[in-house]
């Protein structure tokens, strides 16, 4: 099949020399647009298609440039300046110009994505192939969910392997198998989210129940293509940690044939503030990130199920 070089996608960012999302140095292809709405989202800025804009109050000094570049005339200053908020936004008048963004002398605007086309995708990821080269890696494709722009990601993927560029998946497997079929020819490594075993569980925190998840990562064991399976595990405090959940994730692994390892990725709320930049609500202020010792010991009891792979902690082993 030819490269669909002209294929557009929002994407919203391309981090370079990553180590923690695959084999040696890897470029990630972070892409917005995400089904799920997990309650603990450290990205809320990837979660919707569209690109946006986040507004951070700290910085702004209430100058009133963007008020007054605006086009659509969605800005407005607030007659008080509080700490909280001293322009506000219309949002069924924004045309989403970005205009405010690039105004702003106090960089109080940020924009959250933009459109590339595929070629601009692999021109960026091309800058980076001496480092593959050297050190073994290759470029990962993340998000939100990559797979909810299963074209634009499988151009890119095509791309990137006539050009012998290695490629990996961190996904939440959550679409249709069809879907899934047009990305796993282009993949050596997947990485792929286990949240939660209890199907209604799931249903309540990340807004749908697991069947198609769990159906699907059968199905890409079953299969012909030679691809390694990372299972990942965001470890959150009261959620998902207890002695059933955990030892369910680990009689699902232990099935798996392709299963290479497992990550615990604890909780943390390092998105906390992209939450009010964008204006919405983080439903877990309360909950504090847990304790290294505590981490341990919830990874050793997923490891005491005898998942039949090492299941790993910062990239530590558990023992
Ligand atoms: S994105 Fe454009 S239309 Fe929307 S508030 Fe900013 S300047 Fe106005
Ligand atoms: S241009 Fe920036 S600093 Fe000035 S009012 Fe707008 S957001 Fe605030």
């Amino acid at each position: 099949m030819k490269d669909d070089l002209s294929l557009m996608g929002t994407v919203l960012r391309i981090e370079r020399t990553s180590i923690h999302d695959g084999a040696g140095l890897r470029t990630v292809l972070f892409l917005k647009g995400c089904p799920l709405q997990c309650s603990w989202c450290s990205t809320p800025e990837s979660q919707c298609r569209a690109p946006e804009k986040g507004y951070d109050a700290g910085r702004c000094m209430g100058c009133g440039r963007c008020v007054a570049s605006c086009p659509a005339g969605a800005l407005h200053l607030s007659s008080e300046v509080s700490k909280v908020s001293k322009v506000s936004v219309d949002q069924t008048k924004c045309s989403r110009c970005f205009l405010c963004v690039v105004k702003c002398p106090h960089r109080a605007w940020k924009q959250y994505g933009s459109i590339m086309t595929v070629e601009e995708v692999i021109k960026e990821i091309s800058k980076d192939e001496i480092f593959f080269f050297h050190s073994g890696g290759g470029v990962t494709v993340s998000g939100g969910e990559a797979l909810s722009q299963v074209d634009f990601t499988a151009a890119v993927l095509r791309a990137c392997g006539r050009r012998g560029i290695p490629a990996a998946l961190e996904t939440s497997c959550y679409a249709p198998w069809g879907e899934m079929e047009k990305i796993l020819p282009f993949l050596q490594n997947l990485y792929v989210d286990l949240k939660l075993m209890d199907r209604d569980l799931h249903q309540q925190w990340v807004g749908v129940d697991n069947s198609l998840i769990l159906d699907n990562i059968r199905r890409i064991d079953q299969s012909s293509h030679p691809v390694e399976i990372m299972v990942r595990i965001p470890l959150i405090p009261g959620l998902n940690d207890s002695d059933d959940n955990l030892a369910a994730t680990g009689a699902f692994c232990r099935s798996l044939k392709k299963l290479k390892g497992i990550e615990i990725l604890p909780y943390h709320r390092l998105g906390k503030e992209t939450y009010s930049h964008l204006g919405r609500d983080y439903a877990f202020k309360k909950l504090l990130p847990p304790s290294p010792a505590w981490i341990l010991e919830r990874a050793g009891f997923l490891a005491g199920q005898k998942p039949g792979v090492p299941v790993y902690v910062n990239g530590n082993e558990v023992a």
